[in-house]
């Protein structure tokens, strides 16, 4: 399943803060998807065709799990008399099989929107399957199709392969326990096709469903909302099914289903959310939202005077460099701590700045949402407007996000959506 969520670690919750902030003044409501902590203990597994494939430590707990159930379940049941140690072998094969058929699901996604020019981050697999990280929405509803639909296809092939492998292992007596992984291969990858094609955003099936309403209607927007309606309902449906499991006996198949369905739930709001501020900041330029005349240090001063007048004045860790508007570099507290407590009032700033990272910079002529993305893959809260080697302007989320939340009150589309999202918000 392809999604977008809010990215969790330390500096980009920042997204997430202020979205949380900013509620207060009756705006974007929180992100719970990055409230669950996902995506924040990460391990680089390997790289294919250029996509970074990682795995969430999640995943690490939950292939034990796995292993264990398959072990001890699983296998005993289905493929009965053999020893014990059999048994484990073919959990471990069927669980590297797994992690290879979720990788394998998510890189046809990957493919699909590399194809239609769509930047895919990497591939992470976490607790419940996995992530292909999309950095923005599909440009056409047939791309959406095609991306959406590529996943649980991948799987229905990989399905039919293990099938034709499980019969043809079958007819040359091939090892049980050979025929039993076989057999587990090709069931969950059927298991894995299927359950994505519900049709419930932000699973590929509401995807599909998403992309054939805007094929309809038109509208990105409204063709979200149903769809993303559509993936609120079947979370609290498998969190209704999962507490009915806990109370009739069935407790970790319970637990599950209320997991998976307090995710889907999540992960459907924050999708729809993502929505809405892509359409109102659509077409709007960082000229449009800058600050202009931003607070900038002179290289002249002293760094005790950068601490004393900047610093602890305005409460920002880097500040840019510029004389008579000229843009000459940055300086922050990381800089100043190299320097002696003693040698603050004799050391200048201009021995210390340094020239800023080219991802803290940006032109005014830049649309908002490239600035939000950009804002989001450097992890920072604010960006230097340069413009012909001149400072014209600083742009921080805070303002892109109040204008966000005032277009919002004041365009028709944006009052019946903020219903919604305080509505599903809250819940
Ligand atoms: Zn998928």
């Amino acid at each position: 399943m392809p999604l977008r969520l809010e990215p969790s670690d330390a500096k980009q919750s920042e997204f997430g803060r202020c979205l949380r902030g900013n509620r207060r003044k009756r705006s974007v409501s929180p992100t719970r998807a990055g409230r669950l902590g996902i995506f924040t203990h990460r391990i680089r597994l390997f790289s294919l065709f250029g996509f970074d494939v990682w795995v969430d430590a999640s995943w690490l707990l939950l292939a034990a799990l796995i292993i264990w159930t398959l072990a001890e379940a699983v296998f005993p049941g289905f493929v009965p008399h053999l020893a014990r140690a059999a048994y484990w072998w073919m959990a471990a094969a069927a669980t590297i099989g797994l992690l290879f058929s979720i990788v394998f699901h998510e890189m046809a996604h990957a493919l699909v929107a590399r194809h239609y020019g769509m930047p895919v981050r990497g591939i992470t697999l976490f607790i419940f399957g996995g992530v292909a990280e999309m950095e923005q929405e599909p440009p056409s509803p047939k791309s959406e199709l095609l991306m959406a639909i590529a996943g649980p296809l991948a799987s229905f092939v990989l399905a039919g392969v293990f099938f034709v492998l499980l019969v043809l292992a079958e007819q040359f007596a091939a090892p049980r326990a050979v025929q039993g992984t076989l057999w587990y291969m090709w069931f969950i990858n059927a298991v894995l096709g299927i359950f994505n094609l519900i049709p419930a955003f932000p699973l590929d099936g509401g995807r599909v469903l998403r992309a054939a309403l805007w094929l309809w209607r038109g509208d990105l927007v409204a063709a979200t909302r149903i769809a993303a309606e559509a993936g609120n309902f079947f979370g609290i449906l498998l969190m209704v099914f999962g507490v009915f499991g806990v109370i009739t006996g069935d407790f970790i198949g319970g637990m599950w289903r209320f997991l998976i369905g307090l995710f889907l739930k999540g992960a459907a709001d924050a999708s729809y959310r993502e929505v809405i501020a892509r359409t109102a900041l659509q077409g709007v330029l960082v000229a449009q939202v800058m600050t202009r005349d931003p607070i900038s240090v002179t290289p002249d001063i002293s760094v005790e005077s950068f601490i004393e007048d900047f610093v602890y004045r305005y409460h920002h860790r880097v500040f840019p460099v510029t004389r008579d508007g000229a843009f000459l570099g940055c300086v922050g507290t990381e800089q100043a701590a190299t320097i002696a407590r003693e040698a603050w009032p004799t050391t200048l700033i201009a021995w210390i700045m340094q020239p800023c990272a080219p991802e803290d910079i940006i032109s005014p002529g830049k649309d908002a949402i490239a600035a939000l993305a950009q804002m989001r893959r450097a992890g920072r809260t604010r960006l230097w407007v340069v413009e012909g080697g001149r400072l014209v302007g600083v742009l921080s989320l805070r303002d892109m996000l109040e204008l966000l939340s005032t277009k919002l009150e004041l365009e028709g589309n944006g009052r019946t959506s903020r219903g919604k999202l305080r509505k599903t918000g809250s819940a």
